[in-house]
């Protein structure tokens, strides 16, 4: 593909889920944000992004620490059998993640668990791997990871992981494990934010990790391209509520990493409420750039809208699956 047609063909795909929308809406104007993302392409911008990062420590309960800064939110479980992870964050930022695990006790890597397949969840599979990890995953996830997978809202082919980044151990249904004295229960959602979704809860110390089917203060991404859904994603909220009392600490996939039931709600309630008032103008025969002019998210931007996923890249999302 040449230069012109490959910028063709990039700004359509942007069209749709940002750039064109906030052109209906604001007249033409795209702020710089936007326009930076689609000269850069936003999943060069978040590996960009992660390389320079620093990563933070997040001392929970029970041995478990989360840390933020290389993509989604690590979970990590220290003890005598080795560190478990849950998610690989990206690789890109092996060396700040090699530092803050080492800061938290001696023990290797010994087990890694993906919440699902994106590349800001497990493309750090192959150098935890390499370094003694066994990973598990959804079978889905083993699936998107071993095969070329292009994610259209994102305008991005993904190539086949490294034989290394392939998970081992799959699962399709809850799987038990007892590891540095926790009970630590997988949980496979129905299709939600992708279908290899997994929860991954420490029972003693009462934490959730709810992967990516919750974005804590910020617009979720929805990846349509590998079965994810807004339905999917309300359902999971319904479910990661269920699972949480007031006391459990519940680590979102993406935003401020140590969360609570109430805030949960918080993010299930504005997912409703956006996907009621969206499925409305879609239902009266709006276009996409329409419902986004309409500004449906209105409501809820200026506590969600402030990062990559802004009011008419989620208007997008929602319109898609409504
Ligand atoms: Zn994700």
């Amino acid at each position: 593909m040449g230069l012109q047609q490959k910028l063709a063909f990039s700004r359509r795909h942007f069209c749709l889920c940002c750039t064109g929308a906030a052109f209906a809406a604001t007249g033409g104007w795209l702020t710089p944000r936007q326009a930076y993302a689609e000269a850069r392409g936003l999943v060069t911008l978040i590996k960009d992004s992660a390389a320079s990062s620093p990563v933070t420590a997040y001392k929970l309960r029970g041995n478990v620490t989360v840390l933020e800064g290389s993509g989604g939110n690590i979970a990590v479980l220290t003890g005598p059998d080795g560190k478990l992870l849950v998610d690989a964050g990206i690789s890109v930022s092996r060396p700040q993640l090699t530092k803050a695990l080492s800061e938290l006790s001696n023990e290797p890597v010994t087990n890694l668990i993906n919440t699902h397949w994106h590349f800001d969840h497990a493309s750090g599979n192959d150098w935890l791997h390499s370094i003694g990890a066994k990973i598990i995953a959804h079978e889905n996830t083993r699936k998107h990871l071993s095969e070329v997978q292009r994610v259209e809202d994102w305008d991005y082919n993904f190539l086949p992981s490294p034989a290394g980044a392939i998970p081992t151990e799959v699962i399709s249904t809850n799987r038990a494990l007892k590891l540095n004295g926790a009970s630590i229960e997988l949980k496979p959602y129905k299709p939600a934010h992708t279908d290899g979704d997994l929860s991954v809860i420490f029972g003693e110390a009462d934490i959730l990790h709810a992967g990516d089917t919750y974005w804590n203060g910020i617009y979720p991404f929805i990846d349509y391209s590998t079965g994810g859904s807004i339905d999917g994603m309300i359902a999971a909220s319904d479910a990661n509520l269920a699972a949480a009392t007031n006391n459990t600490i519940v680590v979102p996939g993406h935003g401020k990493p140590v969360s609570s039931k109430s805030e949960l709600k918080d993010f299930r309630d504005m997912l409703v409420e956006i996907r009621d008032k969206v499925a409305a103008l879609k239902k009266a025969g709006r276009t996409l750039p329409e419902t986004v002019a309409a500004k449906p998210t209105a409501a809820h931007d200026a506590k969600w809208g402030q990062f990559l996923i802004d009011p008419g890249y989620f208007t997008k999302l929602v319109y898609e699956g409504v």
